[in-house]
């Protein structure tokens, strides 16, 4: 160290894309420990970061270096928090102060809030009361402090009425803590009693918390088995060992009924983590995670990256969901990186669902992964029957999707007064708009893609960049009037039909456009479970989760929807999918039903769902993973190129190309057109790396792009272990 130069010099990394990481003086009496956050000078700015080491890098001349502004008052960001971004960085080939702005994504959370005003009930008794005083004083007879907003809020006096009760001495003020109580689940209040098996399988995950140690565990059991009362018991055990747990769950927005279950068992809501929420409940939930008043967290991926104090469980529930892995910015699966978590805590991970992922049955097989199953339905309900139905012997008719036996179906259901689902997974009117004369396709100006009619907005619209204009008046290529035809089923068409082929039932359709926020889903669920809907038409977002106990038939209008395409886990996911579906019928006494109607009742999918023989599909999917190297017997990672500029990106395509390595046990392929070769107005080539098992991946893509320079046009996404091959 310099000699005139005295003071500590440690390591901050800064929440940011470019190099990250810099020394910093601390000044003398500053009490600067590893994990704590700080405002540091940057150049011009003031910027947030967190102490990452005691050890300096040392690539500095100590005199050149600046002092650290101030400590923020905020608890730490714990080793296991710091250790996981390192690796999640590494892993995704990511700089760690991009990963590290995952963790920091709340910068106000950072500083405390300024103590709001409150009031509490005062000494003074004798006053003049009016009603709207009588009403205040009513409302704090609770002898609890509140803020002068939720007085008035609650009992609908103005703010000069609580003032004016508070200059006589009527009420009191005080200052209110800074951040808000939040509510502590209640591991001991009674739940459900389980049954035998779920018994023996709750106490097998609330044992691996127990441990303290790391585990995986699958929890597979088919939908209506009770999987969410089972994994409640082991985060009850969590809570009595005063850690907290995280709960992953897709489509957060919409687990309204998840919510219900959960306070159901614990007396209170768990703290949530998703987009729909506000700026202030963001921050609230932040602060609460980080200084470990949240005991429980449920959200979406992102809260994988929360700044937990003593986390101690994560449960990953329907974990074969692609909804799990991110595909923009950085491209990450959380439920592998939940994993990854849990071995850098020493704590256990469960993971839930009724069809779990290739990629995780193989993991339970072999042993890395502990195997919990819960084997038929709770209580009375048994599994639907399912009936395939040939679309090619049974066809609907032009421009129809419901054949006659599903007609048939859904009208005895009704008729027995049980309610019944169509389900296709499309939005919209029709996928694909084309001149009646010339057959000119209607495609989205700045994506390879065609345009999606939507007939209720009266609108076309692109599904990949949110394009949308109207319905022109002519083709643009051949000048015709009015020729515009729609091609192929949406759910909005679906449900024109339905009404027509039944007049009297109450029908709602549903889908992600039609039904935003957690209010909406609220309603639909309430609606639903109050017999005010007879037919339900939706997408993937009511095959999810929901249990409606009248639910007694299905219908998969188009089965096949999701094989097209090069997509390596096509077949997986569409069994995933149709199974879910499925599930949705006879969760009750009832006896359920489903018609899946399909052009390939002999696609293995199709067989696989008639039969019930899952393990026969996944063994054959297996095997042809294992013969083609693919995940998880192989590595895969893309490297999407893209640019507004096509012969500038081509160029650099080509050069990368000349200096890709070349070796036995690894190919690179490419560069080629992405099958979606233009997104937004930026055209995109590809490579596809895929290696054996045993090559890291990582260290292959960074030697081959190790002194590559990207031109400031071209944009570089990396992608390890992709799903999305569009
Ligand atoms: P899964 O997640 O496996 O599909 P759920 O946990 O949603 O299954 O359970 C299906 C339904 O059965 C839910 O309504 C749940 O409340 C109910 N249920 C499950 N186990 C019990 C039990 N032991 N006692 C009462 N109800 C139960
Ligand atoms: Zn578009």
């Amino acid at each position: 160290m310099h000699e005139d130069f005295d003071k500590r010099i440690v390591r901050v990394m800064l929440p940011m894309s470019k190099a990250a990481v810099y020394d910093y003086s601390v000044p003398h009496g500053m009490l600067a420990e590893e994990g704590v956050f700080v405002r540091v000078p940057l150049g011009p700015r003031d910027v947030n970061g967190v102490i990452w080491s005691l050890e300096p890098k040392l690539n500095f001349p100590p005199e050149k270096l600046k002092d650290i502004k101030e400590i923020l008052p905020c608890a730490p960001l714990c080793r296991e928090s710091r250790e996981f971004v390192e690796w999640v960085a590494n892993y995704t080939l990511q700089g760690s102060g991009r990963v590290l702005r995952m963790c920091m994504s709340v910068p106000d959370a950072l500083l405390p809030k300024k103590p709001k005003k409150g009031y509490r009930t005062g000494s003074a008794t004798d006053i003049r009361l009016t009603a709207a005083r009588k009403r205040v004083l009513e409302f704090m007879q609770d002898g609890l402090a509140h803020s002068s907003s939720e007085i008035a809020d609650i009992t609908g006096v103005s703010s000069s009425v609580i003032k004016g009760l508070a200059d006589v001495g009527a009420l009191e003020t005080l200052k209110l803590p800074s951040e808000p109580p939040v509510a502590i689940p209640d591991p001991d209040k009674a739940g459900y009693e389980l049954t035998e098996d779920q018994m023996a399988a709750a106490g097998k995950l609330a044992e691996a918390v127990r441990c303290r140690r790391f585990s995986a565990t699958l929890l597979e059991g088919v939908t209506g088995s009770g999987k969410t009362e089972v994994y409640f018991e082991a985060i009850a055990q969590a809570l009595r060992q005063d850690q907290q747990a995280l709960v992953l769950l897709p489509e957060i927005a919409l687990s309204s009924q998840w919510l219900g279950r959960f306070e159901k068992r614990f007396g209170v809501k768990p703290v949530e983590w998703h987009s729909d929420l506000g700026a202030a409940e963001r921050r609230r939930n932040w602060r609460a995670v980080i200084e470990g008043r949240a005991k429980v967290v449920v959200g979406a991926r992102s809260a994988l990256f929360l700044p937990f104090k003593y986390l101690g469980l994560i449960i990953v529930d329907e974990e074969h969901e692609a909804s799990f892995k991110q595909d923009e910015g950085i491209s990450y699966n959380a439920r592998d990186m939940a994993v990854v978590r849990a071995n850098i805590g020493k704590f256990p991970v469960v993971l839930a669902s009724a069809t779990p992922a290739l990629e995780t049955v193989v993991n339970a097989r072999t042993g890395k992964y502990d195997h919990v199953v819960l084997a038929s339905r709770f209580g009375k309900a048994s599994l639907p029957d399912i009936e395939v139905v040939d679309l090619k012997d049974h066809r609907p008719g032009a421009q129809r999707w419901i054949s006659d036996p599903l007609r048939e179906a859904v009208e005895t259901t009704l008729a027995n007064g049980q309610q019944a689902m169509l389900f296709i997974n499309r939005r919209g009117y029709a996928p694909l708009t084309l001149c009646d004369a010339c057959g000119f396709r209607l495609q989205c100006p700045h994506c390879s893609a065609w345009l999606v009619e939507h007939r209720l907005s009266k609108r076309l619209q692109c599904h990949h960049c949110g394009y949308s204009s109207h319905i022109p008046e002519q083709c643009p290529d051949c000048g015709e009037k009015d020729s515009f035809k729609a091609c192929g089923p949406g759910i909005e068409r679906l449900t024109e039909e339905a009404s027509m082929l039944f007049p009297d039932a109450r029908l709602q359709m549903i889908a992600s456009d039609t039904m935003s926020g957690p209010g909406a889903a609220e309603r639909f669920v309430a609606a639903m479970s109050a017999g005010e809907i007879d037919l339900l038409i939706g997408t993937q977002i009511v095959a999810k989760g929901y249990h409606f106990p009248n639910l007694t038939l299905v219908g998969i209008v188009d089965a096949d929807l999701g094989l097209a395409g090069g997509d390596l886990r096509a077949s997986e996911r569409s069994f995933q999918l149709l199974s879910q579906v499925a599930g949705r019928a006879g969760r009750a006494e009832n006896p359920g039903k489903v018609i899946l109607q399909t052009h390939l009742p002999d696609h293995p999918v199709m067989e696989a769902m008639q039969s019930g023989d899952s393990l026969t599909f996944i063994e054959s999917e297996m095997q042809m993973r294992e013969f083609a190297g693919m995940p998880p017997y192989g590595r895969l990672g893309s490297l999407i190129l893209s640019s507004v500029e096509a012969e500038s990106l081509n160029i650099f395509a080509r050069e990368l190309a000349m200096k890709s390595p070349s070796g036995e046990n690894f190919m690179i392929m490419g560069p080629a057109p992405a099958p979606l070769a233009m997104i937004r107005g930026r055209h995109r080539v590809r490579f596809l790396v895929k290696t054996m098992r045993d090559v890291n991946i990582q260290n292959l893509i960074r030697s081959w792009l190790k002194g590559v320079k990207i031109p400031s046009n071209i944009r570089l996404q990396i992608d390890i272990d992709p799903y999305n091959f569009m």
